[in-house]
């Protein structure tokens, strides 16, 4: 094959995963006024709907306006080996291959986190403010943002050198290697991911002891579950979006309630959210993901040792001499079909489970508390209740409001 050859394979990929994606936002957004399902009409007055409406035409637009500045960008770049550029000059910094390879990231990552902030500015500091959602400060915004660069830099940094360090002591084999360190890293982020890092972000306190703390202790004893570790987190410092999620296994499991859940729902609908997440735990499901990410990692890897010896990859770049990092770049575009697929799959896997999580807060707990406590975060983040079903089946990890509630009342 000739290098052009891959190198409008690579922009032809570029372009068609831009008009799928477009093609499902459009879909999706010709749904925008459809009339409510009768079972969800009690989600929103009639302001509310139509300020609903407002919102979701408002974020469809903006993701148009987003994704074709970011695709724009990303064929320029290409266009004018922009890539050839980055390396000549990380090349000029260093001839040590693993510094190369890092200069050389840290410039494509921060170059690409400098163009999207006007963009993820506008979209806290004017969409999600004008909906009332937004109570993020400049301050954390850009503290955030800095904190982001610098856990990505030292985390990203040793992995990514330790990967070419291996590629460059065991050749091909290498991949066997990068999967163990990384599967290694994968398990202890979600051992320690709460205590080490979301620290750095938000407070976290242990839920104070009273009736919702008992209502929990008595729900999870009559499970049978061991839940010491339930905290409270800030939420509202960034949104007023509330949320609840399970992390870690083992001694290190966890739930996690954001201070908004428990300002906007009631005693009730907060445990029978709890229940969901204990029916996560109990279904295996937090294993089960996480063993389907180490298996994806492996399969990832193991196709980029196939592939990354080839200095084809490289050439189709205009990059003459043949590189890891290069090599990875190309890679990433002409794997991002594959992975596509795997994302569907693990999405349809996620609404599955979903369901059963419901499943197991309805028969341990009730099912009317969960009802009304999911119409309440839909009415409260002005959600979409009438998705299109391609855009929920390539999108969304948790089946549609109106799903969830027809699986409960069964
Ligand atoms: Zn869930």
């Amino acid at each position: 094959m000739k290098p052009e050859t891959l190198f409008y394979i690579i922009i032809a990929i570029l372009v068609i995963s831009f008009v799928i994606d477009q093609l499902l936002d459009y879909l999706n957004a010709k749904h925008f006024n459809d009339p409510l399902p009768i079972e969800l009409q009690d989600v929103f007055d009639e302001a509310e709907y139509k300020k609903s409406q407002r919102y979701k035409k408002e974020r469809y637009k903006f993701g148009i306006l987003t994704a074709t500045i970011s695709l724009i960008a990303t064929l320029l770049f290409f266009f004018f080996d922009g890539f050839a550029f980055v390396d000549s000059f990380a090349r000029s910094v260093s001839s040590n291959e693993i510094i190369i390879a890092l200069v050389f990231f840290g410039i494509i990552m921060m170059a690409g986190d400098i163009l999207s902030t006007p963009f993820s500015y506008y979209s806290t500091f004017v969409i999600e403010e004008k909906y009332g959602f937004n109570k993020t400060t400049r301050k954390t915004f850009f503290l955030d943002k800095l904190k982001g660069w610098l856990m990505g830099a030292i985390i990203g940094g040793i992995l990514l050198g330790a990967i070419i360090w291996f590629y460059q002591s065991t050749g091909q084999h290498f991949w066997l290697y990068a999967w163990g360190i990384i599967t290694v890293f994968t398990i202890f982020m979600n051992l320690f991911y709460a205590r080490l890092i979301v620290p750095l972000f938000n407070k976290q306190t242990p839920l104070k002891e009273g009736s919702l703390r008992s209502e929990i202790e008595k729900y999870a004893s009559k499970v049978g579950f061991t839940l010491d570790k339930i905290f409270v987190i800030d939420g509202s410092k960034r949104s007023t979006k509330a949320n609840a999620y399970f992390s870690g296994f083992g001694s290190e499991k966890r739930v996690t309630l954001y201070d908004t859940l428990i300002k906007d729902l009631n005693e009730d609908e907060i445990v029978a959210v709890l229940a969901h997440e204990v029916g996560h735990y109990k279904r295996n499901h937090i294993i089960i993901n996480l063993s389907a990410a180490i298996i994806t990692t492996g399969f990832t890897l193991w196709l980029l040792s196939l592939f990354i010896g080839n200095p084809l990859l490289s050439e189709a770049l205009n990059v003459s001499q043949p590189s890891f990092h290069i090599g990875l770049v190309a890679f990433g575009v002409l794997y991002s079909p594959i992975s596509g697929i795997t994302g569907l799959l693990m999405n349809y896997l996620s609404r599955k489970f979903e369901y059963q999580a419901d499943n197991f807060a309805k028969h341990t707990y009730a099912a009317p508390p969960l009802i009304s406590g999911l119409k309440k975060l839909s009415k409260n983040s002005l959600s979409n209740l009438t998705p299109h079903p391609l855009y929920v089946f390539a999108h969304y990890s948790h089946p549609t409001l109106l799903q969830r509630f027809r699986n409960l009342r069964k």
